[in-house]
């Protein structure tokens, strides 16, 4: 154990950038030239062969420059937690496998609904991401919705930015194909609500059940949080299930200067947390709460030898997706108790912060292009000077992101807006810093010039 903790920090103490800009055959190579049928003598061997196996090309979130998707570094008290959550290895499906361990998921689960403002009746579970938790959203809410009518004529309502993973829940869900009806956004990349309330009523003229909203507070691109009152307010107007994706957003409950805006959150009949993004935990980590306990009996189903329906216990796989799950919850106990929740909540802001920071940074630059202004801490921008056609613009993006990440000194995204290439910085390290931005952007826009000059655009293509 030691070892290991000691080989883990040595190496990170040496790390010098995001990754090394290694390539896949490279780095597939290392590792298929492990012979898994003869094993090593000692543990120090192991450890030197995982560093060149696993370590030495690992992509590293603690790094300022790495930029890209919504992994965080993660805070050390969470990571005590793990040796603990790891080593004695509760099970958090029933009390008689976990304990004390039960009753701090409870009590977190507590924390969290009442951050949110979802009244005593509320209760939800850990899940292992923002997947599952949507999942187990939907779940409940077309089990709800059950005693109206047949799956194939239910609805879901979803801003054409919301996760896939909403669509991913239909399919899984049996829904069929047609079951998620996207609602269009406003120039932030908000869900229009008068939108969403117009394609409720046709929805509902055209004889199907409107089954769920989904409300993204954060989108995974543009961080943008969709008007959570005035979805409410029509999800009240129609009788549906609100559910909220907070999977992003989830850390401002525990911002102090901008917990407003979440406001009418509290108003949601499910919501999901990723504790593992904006609460800084290690994977994984998330959380599905539900406005009504009662609620979860659709995910209720007894076994004799585990939780006959006699059981006095508190089981909580009665309430889970899941049997047998990590006890993910002492990481966020243990962060709450060694750091306390402002401290994850000034770094929710300094990413903000710094996220609009960069969005000034980009709107005065020549050459850049920003599609709208950050709400959390995503920027989608491009690479464009002046004159420059779209279909260039197209051409060159993809290649400057694959350049930098080649060179190993950052590590951005790319994404796709109104069918356009651009890219993405997303800041989840409040030990990003500002000259930090400014060198990424230089590196993108002298990137991208050379990329012109190299060659005729045609080529990059
Ligand atoms: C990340 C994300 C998810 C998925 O969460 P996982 O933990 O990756 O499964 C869902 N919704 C939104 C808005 C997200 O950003």
């Amino acid at each position: 154990m030691h070892r290991g903790v000691a080989a883990v920090a040595e190496h990170v103490a040496g790390v010098r950038g995001p990754w090394t800009g290694a390539d896949v055959a490279t780095v597939a190579a290392k590792v298929d030239d492990v012979d898994l049928d003869r094993p090593l003598d000692d543990m120090a061997d192991v450890l030197a062969e995982v560093r060149s196996v696993y370590l030495d090309d690992a992509v590293w979130f603690h790094e300022p420059r790495y930029l890209a998707h919504l992994n965080c570094p993660v805070v050390v008290p969470a990571l005590v937690a793990e040796v603990l959550v790891s080593s004695v290895n509760s099970s958090l499906d029933t009390w008689d496998q976990s304990g004390g361990g039960t009753h701090i998921e409870r009590r977190l689960i507590r924390w969290t609904a009442d951050r949110i403002g979802l009244g005593p009746d509320s209760d939800g579970v850990f899940t292992s991401g923002g997947t599952q938790s949507n999942l187990q959203a939907l779940l409940v809410a077309r089990g709800h919705a059950y005693l109206a009518g047949t799956a194939s004529r239910f609805r879901i309502f979803a801003s054409r930015d919301s996760h896939f993973s909403v669509q991913k829940s239909a399919n899984i869900l049996g829904l069929g194909p047609d079951a998620v009806v996207t609602i269009p956004t406003d120039r932030r990349r908000r869900m229009d609500p008068v939108a969403l309330d117009r394609a409720v009523w046709s929805a509902r003229a055209a004889g199907h059940i409107p089954m769920a909203v989904v409300a993204t507070a954060g989108t995974t691109d543009y961080g943008s949080i969709d008007p959570l009152a005035e979805v409410a307010d029509v999800c009240a107007q129609h009788g549906v299930w609100m559910h909220v994706d907070a999977a992003y957003g989830g850390g401002l409950l525990v911002s102090r200067r901008r917990r407003d805006l979440l406001d009418g959150i509290e108003r949601a009949d499910s919501v999901t947390i990723d504790f593992h993004k904006t609460f800084f935990q290690p994977v994984s980590s998330s959380a599905v709460v539900f406005r009504q306990r009662d609620a979860l009996r659709h995910v209720t189903y007894h076994a004799d030898y585990l939780n006959p329906r006699s059981s006095a216990h508190p089981n909580q796989v009665d309430k889970s997706m899941q049997t047998t799950r990590r006890f993910d919850a002492l990481k966020l106990w243990m962060t709450l108790r060694a750091m306390g929740a402002d401290a994850i909540g000034d770094y929710v802001d300094a990413v903000v912060d710094l996220a609009s920071a960069g969005h000034r940074l980009m709107v005065e630059h020549p050459d850049l292009e920003v599609v709208t202004e950050p709400t959390l801490s995503t920027l989608v921008f491009r690479f464009r000077p002046d004159g420059m056609s779209e279909d260039d613009a197209d051409a060159v993006n993809p290649g400057i992101r694959q350049t930098i990440a080649g060179s190993g000194s950052a590590v951005i995204a790319g994404t796709r807006s109104d069918g356009r290439a651009w890219l993405k910085l997303t800041m989840l390290n409040p030990d990003t810093t500002l000259d930090d931005l400014h060198a990424v952007l230089a590196l993108v826009t002298e990137t991208g010039h050379h990329l012109l000059d190299d060659h005729d655009v045609q080529e990059v293509r």
